[in-house]
């Protein structure tokens, strides 16, 4: 598996490139900015982008993605309850400083039951609301790999204060699906460093606090 991890725009997003490197067909996880280097990278890797996944609708996930599907071709996937807040993505520019990247236009909806692919690599689509209605997260089993967008840090999870947001849901998300997964399973989380399930398992406090409980 091909697997690029870029920080892009100001808020750092974490962006995966993933593809194989027999087919060379690949996906793009969450484009948020800086399509010139996404595309660098797709260029350098002789990599043909066939779909476009987005985590959930903040702009600093999905921001370049139109950009990104005129380059490509490919279509750009996000789950269906976010499509309310992708209808507010001049306000979150507002919100964060950035220019307003125009209409995002959605060619699928994604949720549980549903599988991404990158030619032979294939990821389960598992939906986690909480940090947004129509988050998502992809696990890749053969591989044992979490693309987490913003429900998993290392160390922390994602915040509810947004709208759509909601604390009860996410940890419904975190303790019912996230944690499901096997402990080796590697995460990359939508910001910040990797991790891994068992370590935020055993460290993360906000999981920790959860099953610690005993009401
Ligand atoms: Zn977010």
């Amino acid at each position: 598996m091909i697997h690029e991890i870029l920080a892009v725009g100001p808020l750092q997003c974490n962006c995966s490139i993933i593809g194989d490197e027999t087919t060379h067909e690949a996906m793009v996880i969450d484009p948020g900015d800086d399509i010139e280097d996404v595309l660098a990278l797709v260029r350098e890797h002789n990599l043909q982008v066939k779909q476009i996944v987005i985590t959930h609708a903040h702009i600093d996930h999905v921001g370049g993605a139109m950009k990104l599907r005129a380059a490509t071709g490919a279509p750009i996937l996000l789950n269906e309850n976010d499509y309310a807040l992708l209808k507010m993505l001049d306000v979150q520019a507002a919100w964060i400083g950035v220019a307003a990247p125009g209409e995002v236009r959605i060619d699928q909806t994604v949720t549980t039951g549903d599988t991404v692919k990158a030619g032979a690599h294939q990821a389960s689509v598992l939906h986690t609301p909480g940090h947004t209605e129509g988050s998502i997260c992809l696990y890749f089993p053969a591989e044992k790999k979490l693309i987490a967008g913003d429900t998993l840090f290392a160390g922390s999870i994602g915040r509810t204060d947004l709208p759509g947001g909601s604390t009860q849901k996410i940890m419904q998300s975190l303790q019912g699906t996230v944690l499901a997964l096997p402990d080796e399973t590697l995460v990359v989380p939508g910001h910040g460093p990797l991790t891994t399930i068992g370590e935020e398992r055993q460290r993360n406090p906000f999981l920790l606090r959860r099953s610690n409980r005993v009401d």
